[in-house]
């Protein structure tokens, strides 16, 4: 039993909500701590009388650490999960260090004038987490996240060494618009826009954004294009992933959504360089998130499933071996249960487990450690009791 602060109460923070309040046996308190105390409050009333799960609501702005450092001393959480933005990821990890506060995320730290996904300047934390005697838990969302795990359950129990993983983010689901994101605009059109890349014998290999594209059939959903990205988990997955010779990332994506996106960039609305627009400085990217659909707004209206998971190539007694594990999870059955769609739900839950291992001592290596490095086993069995169950095929189809 604990306490968890979570921060943000946006898409992802919802279904995380959610699922702590289902799970009060973990979570004796919540407090939902985010800029706007509205989305909080409307939340804690809808929840409140279906949980043993005490809540507790605030508003904080998340870029200020001496409000973060206040507000954590009077609520006194065992765990601060951040599902705020990944900009926010270092004022909340300073805020958790000074109040000796273990801290879970699911997105690595973005500055935001540069779109780069690194890990260093989270790693730089590690000393002072360990002296401090706390954890941090980097990336557990899906991917990064639930990829992690997978790739340490298949280390641990299904191969001698790993020699290729190709991870495959695949959404089936039809929202019936043109164009709109499943998650927040902004970060999700940085990250498609932005030059892909893989890592090959131990270097970053750079390709033109959506230059490496494959077809492959999903169970579940069918066939879809694919897309080779950048993706954060890539960068410690090969380092704690032992004889990695080459480890890549393909998300899939409709026709309808790449030709709206190259359109934006080309008239130049995808771009973070702030302009001056009438005396007024903004952001052209922030603006285009201001006249696309609510993430949150998809949930009713979206059908399909989505299929993603990690497909591994390596050795197992002297033998090859070829072994895929993945979830599908489906859009109107993660909105019938907590209201949210299932892009917003394989992300949720995982943060709830994550911050659920923390919170109780399972998981308790003090330092600053991405998802990967902590045994899989709760984990796996985490994720089979609380919604997303995973699926195996030892003769997987593979991606060439
Ligand atoms: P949303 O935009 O829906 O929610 C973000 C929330 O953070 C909002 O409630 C927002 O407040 C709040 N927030 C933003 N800035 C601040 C601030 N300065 N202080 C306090 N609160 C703030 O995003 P999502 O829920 O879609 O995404 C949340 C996180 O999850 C992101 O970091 C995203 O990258 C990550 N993610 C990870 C995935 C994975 O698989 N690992 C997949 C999808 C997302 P307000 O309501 O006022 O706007």
């Amino acid at each position: 039993m604990g306490k968890c602060m979570i921060i943000g109460c946006g898409g992802v923070a919802s279904v995380a909500i959610h699922k702590c309040c289902q799970n009060s046996e973990a979570f004796e308190g919540i407090m939902i701590a985010s800029r706007t105390k509205l989305k909080c409050d409307a939340l804690k009333e809808k929840l409140q009388p279906t949980t043993k799960t005490v809540i507790e609501t605030a508003q904080v702005n998340a870029d200020n650490v001496d409000e973060l450092i206040a507000l954590i001393n009077s609520y006194k959480p065992d765990v601060v999960l951040n599902l705020a933005l990944p900009y926010q990821d270092l004022t909340i990890m300073d805020a958790c260090l000074a109040t000796k506060t273990s801290y879970v995320d699911t997105a690595n730290y973005e500055p935001l004038d540069t779109a780069k996904f690194e890990y260093k300047w989270q790693w730089a934390y590690r000393e002072r987490y360990e002296k401090a005697g706390i954890t941090a838990l980097l990336g557990s969302g899906f991917d990064p996240g639930v990829t992690g795990v997978f790739s340490a359950y298949a280390q641990k129990h299904e191969f001698d060494e790993i020699n290729y993983i190709d991870i495959l983010d695949c959404n089936g689901g039809d929202h019936g618009y043109p164009f709109a994101t499943n998650f927040n605009p902004e970060i999700n059109i940085r990250e498609v826009s932005a030059k892909g890349s893989y890592i090959e014998d131990g270097k970053w290999v750079e390709t033109e954004p959506m230059e490496i594209k494959r077809v492959y059939n999903f169970k579940g959903v069918g066939e879809k294009d694919m897309y080779l990205l950048h993706h954060e988990e890539l960068e410690s997955l090969a380092l704690n992933i032992k004889g990695i010779k080459r480890i890549r990332f393909f998300m899939t994506f409709g026709q309808s959504y790449l030709t709206h996106l190259k359109c934006l960039e080309n008239v130049g609305m995808t771009s973070i360089e702030p302009i001056d627009f009438e005396g007024k400085k903004i952001v052209p990217l922030q603006f285009l998130k201001a006249v696309l659909p609510d993430p949150a707004s998809l949930g009713p209206r979206t059908v399909g499933k989505t299929n993603i998971g990690c497909i591994f190539r390596g050795k197992k007694d002297g033998k090859d071996k070829n072994y895929y594990l993945y979830n599908i999870c489906d859009h109107q059955e993660s909105y019938k249960e907590v209201g949210s769609q299932a892009v917003s739900y394989t992300t949720g839950v995982p943060a709830m487990i994550g911050a659920m291992l923390v919170m109780n001592g399972t998981w308790n290596k003090k330092g600053v450690y991405n998802i990967e490095e902590f045994d899989p086993d709760p984990f796996m069995d985490a994720l089979n009791k609380w919604g997303l169950p995973w699926q195996e095929d030892f003769d997987p189809v593979l991606v060439d």
